[in-house]
């Protein structure tokens, strides 16, 4: 393994700490990134594009900043990627679909904002499904995101490449965004770190919205740690968004440390019984028992408890999704942004809207524009989006009525490990089946985090373990991941992604 590849394989917060004491600089530790992408990205795909000198020129900031004893915060030239949901000024962003092709936005999203802020250089935008709608990648108008562990597999969706790039050591850090589990199912199937902070707790500002009551973005990263030192950085209140919470967020990097000790004692702990069962992987449910036992001789209280109506989540968030995407996707009109596509050259602006959507949008956006127009169409609005409005009551109480006896509720991230590329493809169903686990946070608005859970004993892919807490508990969700990754790491002697194959990568 070259020097370089040693610098990529660290933590986020090694890479502060070396940074802090003049052990590397931020070139040095942007440059290896960016060699590991130019090496491995051809097979893996994180990337949609990679921002080589604008990441270098931030990194030589940071340096001189830090050299004048200036550094912004313990994160200050630590690089990181991008999903490329979020808009990004004078960098492309695509959202994964041909209708924004060559799009540059003239702003960034507040997120991004607070990463400059803290002095974090952007190494590029990373691979979506379309519109953030899937749980592969495969959806991407640009090819699909191959997993690290397995290129012949899904790294998870919608965003599996800022997973992908993290697995694969091309980033220590990825921004991702959740509105039915696209930061935590890629997290559970590449064996990294992901948070979908509670609603309202990072701005959604500059996320291009894929289903506005649902969408919040958050860190993807390799450790709890780490992901609890990006949240402090891009969380907050953001009086852009009008669904920002007012209020002092306790420090999340303190939680995860406060749970490093690997002590549970007094921690309530629900396991949820709707989520297992028949259709989960044996080896996902033998690793997630292993997983809550280590809880249990930590010191924590584990109780079943039962949230009836999340059997309904799926349908509902597949009514309520595709309902507020139909309406956000409307703007795409050939006349505001990225693709036109002009048929004849005397056709009327509404030829040229049908032609431009037609070869904009791939087949899952269509799918759900035809859908969510038809809920929300007179005469049936109230049989379909009131009802699962409803349901989505029904949801939150049953959070709360399971947070009035337990801290916190766990179950496996997704059902399985990593499917094969075009295993799931064309049935949609199937596909939809990846976010059971993963969509009732999203309805209900709380904070949930996926934390590596070893290889499932049939495949030795990665599975995942959820933990969800009340809205506004995040620091919960930091304090009992760290706590799970402290006693898996004694248990592993060390993080899983070191026993991911020196992948076939340069193959
Ligand atoms: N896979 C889910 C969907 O297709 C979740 C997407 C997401 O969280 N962005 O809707």
């Amino acid at each position: 393994m070259s020097a370089a590849s040693d610098l990529v394989r660290s933590t986020a917060a090694a890479m502060a700490a070396d940074l802090a004491s003049g052990e590397v600089t931020s070139t040095q530790l942007t440059e290896a990134h960016l060699d590991r992408i130019d090496e491995v990205d051809g097979p893996v795909h994180a990337f949609l594009h990679v921002d080589r000198e604008g990441a270098l020129a931030q990194a030589a900031e940071s340096d001189a900043r830090r050299s004048r004893g200036e550094a912004r915060g313990p994160l200050d030239g630590v690089p990181i990627a991008v999903k490329d949901v979020l808009t990004t000024r004078g960098l492309p962003t695509t959202c994964g679909s041909k209708i924004l092709e060559g799009w540059v936005p003239p702003y960034d999203a507040t997120v991004v904002t607070r990463l400059r802020e803290a002095g974090l250089p952007i190494l590029g935008k990373t691979n979506m499904d379309e519109f953030a709608m899937g749980s592969s990648t495969e959806h991407s108008a640009y090819g699909p995101t191959r997993n690290p562990w397995d290129l012949d597999r899904i790294p998870g969706g919608s965003g599996g490449g800022s997973a992908a790039a993290v697995a694969a050591f091309e980033a220590p850090l990825a921004l991702g965004t959740d509105t039915g589990g696209s930061i935590r199912q890629p997290g559970a199937v590449t064996g990294t770190v992901g948070v979908k902070p509670t609603y309202g707790g990072v701005s959604r500002y500059g996320l291009v919205a894929l289903a506005n009551s649902l969408d919040q973005a958050g860190p993807v990263t390799r450790t709890v740690r780490d992901a609890a030192m990006l949240h402090d950085v891009i969380g907050g209140h953001d009086p852009r968004d009008s669904t920002s919470i007012r209020q002092d967020w306790p420090s999340f990097t303190e939680a995860a440390a406060a749970g490093a000790a690997g002590d549970m004692a007094g921690v309530r702990v629900g396991i949820i019984t709707e989520l297992a069962g028949e259709g989960w992987q044996p080896g996902v449910m033998q690793r997630f028992q292993e997983s809550v036992e280590l809880l249990v001789q930590a010191g924590a209280e584990v109780v079943e408890v039962s949230c009836p109506s999340f059997v309904h989540a799926l349908a509902t968030y597949y009514l309520i999704l595709p309902a507020e995407a139909s309406s956000n996707l409307a703007k795409f009109d050939a006349m505001r942004y990225g693709l036109r596509v002009v048929p004849r050259p005397d056709a009327s602006a509404e030829e040229v809207m049908r032609a431009t959507r037609d070869a904009g949008f791939g087949d899952e956006v269509k799918r759900r524009i035809i859908l969510g127009t038809y809920a929300l169409s007179s005469g049936y609005y109230d049989a379909y989006y009131g009802q699962a409005q409803k349901i989505r009551t029904l949801i939150s109480r049953d959070f709360d009525a399971a947070f009035a006896s337990v801290d916190v509720l766990v179950s496996p991230t997704a059902p399985t490990t990593a499917f094969r590329l075009g295993e799931k493809l064309d049935d949609p169903m199937a596909m939809y089946l990846n976010d059971l686990a993963t969509i009732p946070a999203n309805l209900a608005g709380v904070p949930g985090i996926s934390v590596p859970n070893g290889l499932a004993e049939e495949d030795g892919l990665p599975s995942g373990f959820q933990v969800l807490a009340p809205a506004l508990a995040d620091d919960r969700v930091y304090r009992v991941g760290a706590a799970l990754e402290a006693l898996h790491e004694k248990q592993w002697g060390g993080p899983l992604l070191d026993r991911a194959p020196e992948l076939e990568l340069t193959r």
